[in-house]
Order: C-alpha cells, then structure tokens, then sequence
C-alpha cells in the first residue's frame, strides 16, 4: 500500500523503450533520486516528488485513478486503454505510428481490402474503433506479442502493430497499408489530482521544469570572436542569429557573439562563419530555456 503523503507521484515505464528517456527527462529537470528497477518506487531527494515504475499498459488507469498524479506513457496506450486522463504536454520521444500491415505478396492495397479478413493485433480497441468507424468488418484476433509472425504462422491475413521505422516490418516480409494513429509519449494526469491544489502548484512548478528541458532540447549555446564590421555577414548566414549579443572585447574592432543555435544548423554552417570571419568557435549544451 502505498502511504498517501501529500507527496506527488509519477508513473514511468519500469522497463522498455520509454524508460531511459523518460529517467534522462527527469533527471534533466533536476530532479535527484536513485531509479530502482525492481522497487516499486523511488523518491526524489530534492523535491515532494515519488517515481512509479509501472508496466505502461497500467498506467493509464493508474493516473486516471489517481494512484499516480502523472504519468509519462505512449498515446497509443492511452487511447487503447480508453483512460479518462488529461494530456498536459507533448514529450518528444517514444515517436511512433500504429499501422495496418499485410504480407507482401497479400493482393490487399488498401483498408478496403480487409472485409472478412483476420487482422492480428495487441490493440483491440483501438482497431476495433477503427474498423468501425470504416464500416469494415473484420476479425480480430487479440494477441500478447509477437504480433508480425502472425501472418506466417496464418493465424492472421493482416497484422495492426505499432511500428517506428518499419524496419521490424519489412524483414518479417509484411507491407504497411494503413496507418490508424501517430503517437509519441506524453505527460498525463487525472481529475482526482485536478482537484487538489497543493498537489497542482507542484505540478505547475515541474511543468516549468520539463518544458524548459524540452525547449533546451536539440540546440546549443555559440560564442565566437569575429571582427565587427563582419557582425553582419554572420547573421546572414545563421537567420536564428537575428538579435545575438553582441560584445566589444579588448581588441580594437573585435567583438564576441553569443547566441541560441539548433545543433544540425550548426555543423551546416561552420565553415561558413569561419568564412566570414568567425574565430575561436565555442558551442556548449544547454540544460534549460526558462521563457
Ligand atoms: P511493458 O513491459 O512496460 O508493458 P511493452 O513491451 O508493452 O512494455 P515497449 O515495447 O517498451 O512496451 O514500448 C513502449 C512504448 O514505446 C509503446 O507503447 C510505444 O508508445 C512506444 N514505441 C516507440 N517506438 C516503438 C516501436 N518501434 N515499437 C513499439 N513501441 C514503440
Ligand atoms: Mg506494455
């Protein structure tokens, strides 16, 4: 049983694909706490704040319950599970697509072509929900796992799987026909949680914390030396470089810039800057943007 002590908690995915990224985001919002894998939960030492590591299919229930406060899962889940949860930001991993997916040589091109037909899947509901809102009908054959052998093991014409690249897919010699839904991960809560505002003011404070992260996310922090009169030169060739600081430093005529860049602009263009007049080029990571 777990003590109700006003602390807040937040379920992550014990052990899979959402779970280093979810520990990482965490950690990154500076919250300090040892991951227990086999320990139910762990508490942070820094802030009122308990991580979950939960099976994902159960949390959406868990949140909604509000036996967690939060909860980081796919949307796929979210939305098989039919969870009454409030989606309170998108988190940028876990990126997915849930697709319909035939065996190559199968004469079926679109989703049409699944009338009468056997569709294996781990998403019941979803598909169930998708079928009918296509006025297809067709039969579900509910599985655990290991959904792609399906077809080979014909138990199934068509398989409804979540995939990322596909590449899992084509090697097991399957065609996407049909995409149902896109998903990534994403931070939820639940109406119990909602009407406590203690708990919510938390909230609010690491909501701060996480999109500050998530901002900080793919860009850099640049400082260069260049002459002045090449300032704007420099700004032609980086457009985010619109207002960058500007400093006199203690050379006649040599000024520092500093500016917020993307991380792939950046090594587009270094050669570029160092064209143009660029020296001394320091790019350093950023941990959070507070705006
Ligand atoms: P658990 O043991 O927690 O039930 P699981 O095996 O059901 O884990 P994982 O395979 O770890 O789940 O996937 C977790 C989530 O990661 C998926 O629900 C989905 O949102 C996301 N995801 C991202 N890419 C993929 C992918 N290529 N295949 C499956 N899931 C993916
Ligand atoms: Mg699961």
């Amino acid at each position: 049983m777990l003590a109700s002590n006003g602390r807040l908690k937040i379920a992550i995915q014990k052990g899979g694909r959402l779970t280093d990224d979810s520990l990482a985001l965490l950690r990154a919002c500076g919250f300090d706490f040892e991951f227990q894998k086999r320990s139910l939960y762990s508490p942070c030492r820094n802030f009122e704040l308990d991580i979950l590591a939960l099976r994902d299919d159960d949390i959406p229930e868990y949140v909604q319950d509000g036996v967690a406060d939060l909860g980081i899962v796919g949307e796929n889940i979210v939305r098989e599970r039919s969870a009454k949860v409030k989606k309170l930001l998108p988190l940028g991993y876990g990126k997915c697509r849930l697709t319909i997916s035939v065996p190559r040589g199968a004469n079926v091109r679109s989703i049409a072509g699944l009338k009468r037909k056997r569709i294996a899947t781990t998403y019941p509901a979803t598909l169930s929900h998708f079928l009918r809102s296509r006025q297809i009908k067709a039969e579900i054959i509910t599985l655990s796992g290991a959904v792609e052998l399906a077809p080979s093991l014909d138990v199934a014409d068509a398989i409804c799987d979540v995939v990322s690249t596909g590449t899992t897919a084509r090697l097991s010699g399957l065609r996407e026909i049909h995409t149902v839904m896109e998903s990534e991960a994403a931070l939820f809560t639940g109406r119990k949680t909602a009407s406590d505002p203690k708990k919510m003011q938390l909230i609010e404070s690491i909501l701060i914390r996480i999109s500050g992260s998530l901002q900080a996310r793919g860009r850099r922090y640049m400082m260069l030396n260049a002459p002045s009169a090449s300032v704007p030169k420099l700004k032609r060739i980086i457009p985010s470089l619109k207002s960058p600081t500007v400093v006199p430093l203690a050379d006649e005529g040599m000024v520092a810039v500093h500016s917020v860049i993307a991380e792939d602009v950046f090594w587009d263009v270094m050669e570029k800057l160092k064209k143009a007049g660029a020296s001394d080029i320091i790019v350093v990571p950023i941990e959070t943007i507070i705006r």
